[in-house]
């Protein structure tokens, strides 16, 4: 049963009652109210009768003269009336006439007259044994003169009474019909009324449980329902800005997560992965359809099961360096932190591969370069003792000896000039000075540091630079050297009698637009295998020790040449045949020009 039909029906329940014993106390009410009315009419009746009576009543009468009078204030009165006399005898009656009239028993024993007599006026409802009909009588003694002549009475037919009480029941049931129904009606209005905001706010709660937020109820009345309805708004209004603030916080949360370099993972209690970001996905690997899946199921590295269950077992925050699996062989230090009450665990992994391949580029470096500087050192440090020690050398093998240091302190001082050029462009503070120059006016400078070489070694070389090229914005000093660097390995690397071609062309990092001058060095040299060709860039690293120390190199020209570039905003590559020679290919943007 719902809450409308319950008011209504309990509503009508009231009415009715309220109805049906306001109808019994207004029924019993009215009919004491009628009663005592009728009896006051019949007593005023009776008095006005007696006054009558007293006035008109000869002293001698006869039957005639009295019952005419009796029979027209009967009609007159619309009652029958009796004049009886102190004896008894009935002398006129408004229903009796001639005979009959006079045929009447004694009336004295009548009990209404009894009281009259005894008491001053009489009344009683009974059978009259004249009519045969009920009656209520009230009876009033006349005296004249102090004398009793008789009892004058008024009777009304029961049936009269009864009639006016029963139309007063009637009327009355009438008024409760259409009281019950005009309340019924007022009920299921008024109901109506309460029930209608009380639906509303069912619908609307349903909705808003259904995920539509936005949905508010009309207020419309002021009373307690309307101050119920408002404040449910306003609920819906505080709730709304804190969902709104929740997923402000939630997608600030997100991005962080999406694009934080960290890898972040949150598994429950049975090591099932309950989230893991972007970068997480891609450390360990995991498929598509990773949620809900055991973490060792998916990735089985036994250092972070480990891990996670020192975690649960401890219940503190565990934290390890692992290397996470064969294919990525990445190293990471892993964080495993208990979320309370959760019994959850978040998992932060910070790939420190690169950090540990700086550390160990850091170290060869350090040992690299104490490497490089203590041999020349140690052969100085030889001849010049050889040559303290020993006086008896003579002269052609000390000045040998002399040449020797001086070529190892050259190559010392090439060395140190080298690594601090190196240490200079790696810290990003170069100062670029940089001016427009054609290609081509380096021509000029780079045969005058080479011809000589060229000379001797009898190789030739092609300067095939289109004069119609734009020029490039860079630092000259800095650009000479990384044409000086590289036209010098291509002579160190390439038999005598061979061929060194520098060209040059437009080009473009996308296919629409040219944007940049692509320079080629090209040699037909040695050749560089493929292993190392990714390799040759590094610091130090040569293909052949000792056949490139042997040449003069310090294992730095090609890593000084990638940073002058790369302050340029440049960048350089290389192809090569073992063999058959080598081409680094440089490209530098084109600034403000075509
Ligand atoms: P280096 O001073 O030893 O020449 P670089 O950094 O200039 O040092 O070069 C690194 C290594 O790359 C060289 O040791 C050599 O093995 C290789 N290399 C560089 N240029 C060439 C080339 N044109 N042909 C063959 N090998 C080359």
């Amino acid at each position: 049963m719902n809450i409308r039909t319950q008011l209504t029906l309990s509503y009508i329940g009231i009415v009715l009652l309220v109805l049906f014993s306001m109808g019994l106390y207004l029924g019993s009410a009215l009919k004491g109210v009628l009663d005592k009315r009728i009896t006051s009419e019949l007593e005023v009746q009776a008095s006005l009768t007696r006054e009558f009576l007293i006035e008109q009543l000869p002293d001698q009468f006869t039957y005639e003269e009295i019952d005419n009078l009796v029979d027209r204030l009967g009609e007159a009165g619309n009652v029958r009336l009796t004049f009886i006399g102190s004896d008894g005898r009935v002398w006129g009656d408004s229903e009796r006439d001639g005979e009959a009239l006079i045929e009447m028993d004694d009336h004295s024993s009548r009990r209404e007259v009894q009281d009259a007599k005894d008491f001053g006026s009489g009344m009683i409802d009974r059978e009259s044994t004249t009519t045969e009909t009920e009656y209520r009588y009230f009876a009033l003694p006349v005296e004249r003169n102090q004398k009793l002549i008789g009892f004058c009475r008024v009777a009304l037919p029961m049936e009269d009474i009864n009639f006016a009480l029963s139309r007063q029941q009637r009327m009355l049931l009438y008024a409760s019909i259409v009281g019950s129904i005009l309340a019924i009606l007022f009920g299921i209005f008024s109901t109506g009324a309460i029930v209608k905001p009380i639906k509303k706010l069912t619908q609307i709660t349903q909705s808003i449980a259904g995920g539509e937020i936005s949905s508010r109820v009309e207020v419309k009345s002021n009373n307690e329902l309307g101050q119920l309805l408002q404040n449910f708004n306003l609920m819906t209004d505080r709730v709304h800005e804190q969902i709104d603030k929740i997923s402000i916080e939630k997608h600030r949360l997100e991005t962080i997560l999406n694009n934080m370099n960290e890898g972040v993972l949150l598994v429950n209690g049975a090591s099932e992965i309950t989230y893991a970001n972007p970068a997480a996905v891609e450390m360990l690997n995991l498929p598509d359809m990773y949620v809900g899946r055991a973490l060792i199921e998916i990735n089985r590295i036994p250092e972070l099961q480990a891990l996670l269950l020192e975690a649960e077992q401890t219940d503190t925050v565990a934290y390890a360096e692992i290397r996470l699996g064969n294919l990525m062989e990445s190293e990471a230090e892993v964080t495993i932190v208990p979320v309370a009450a959760e019994s959850e665990y978040v998992i932060v992994i910070h790939d420190v591969s690169h950090v540990r391949k700086l550390e160990r580029i850091r170290a060869d470096f350090v040992a690299n370069v104490s490497h490089e500087l203590k041999t020349p050192l140690t052969t100085i440090h030889g001849y010049a003792e050889t040559l303290l020690n020993d006086s008896s050398t003579k002269s052609k093998k000390r000045k040998e000896f002399i040449v020797k240091i001086l070529k190892h302190s050259a190559r010392l001082s090439r060395l140190v000039s080298d690594l601090l050029e190196l240490a200079r462009l790696e810290s990003g503070d170069v100062e670029l000075k940089r001016s427009q120059c054609h290609l081509n006016s380096l021509y000029e400078p780079i045969m005058d540091i080479f011809e000589p070489v060229f000379d001797e070694s009898e190789v030739i070389l092609k300067w095939e630079i289109p004069e119609s090229l734009p020029q490039v914005n860079v630092d000259h000093q800095l650009f000479m050297q990384v044409f000086v660097n590289l036209i010098d390995n291509a002579v160190k690397y390439t038999p005598d009698g061979g061929e060194i071609e520098v060209s040059a062309e437009l080009g473009g990092t996308n296919s629409e637009a040219v944007n940049e001058v692509i320079v080629h060095v090209k040699d037909t040299g040695i050749g560089i295998p493929l292993e190392s060709q990714s390799r040759v860039f590094e610091r130090f690293y040569r293909v052949d020790k000792g056949r490139a120390r042997k040449m003069g190199g310090t294992g730095l020209g090609l890593a000084i040449a990638k940073h002058i570039l790369l302050c340029h905003d440049g960048r350089i590559w290389l192809e090569s045949e073992l063999g058959q020679g080598t081409v680094f290919h440089f490209a530098l943007p084109i600034i403000g020009q075509v």
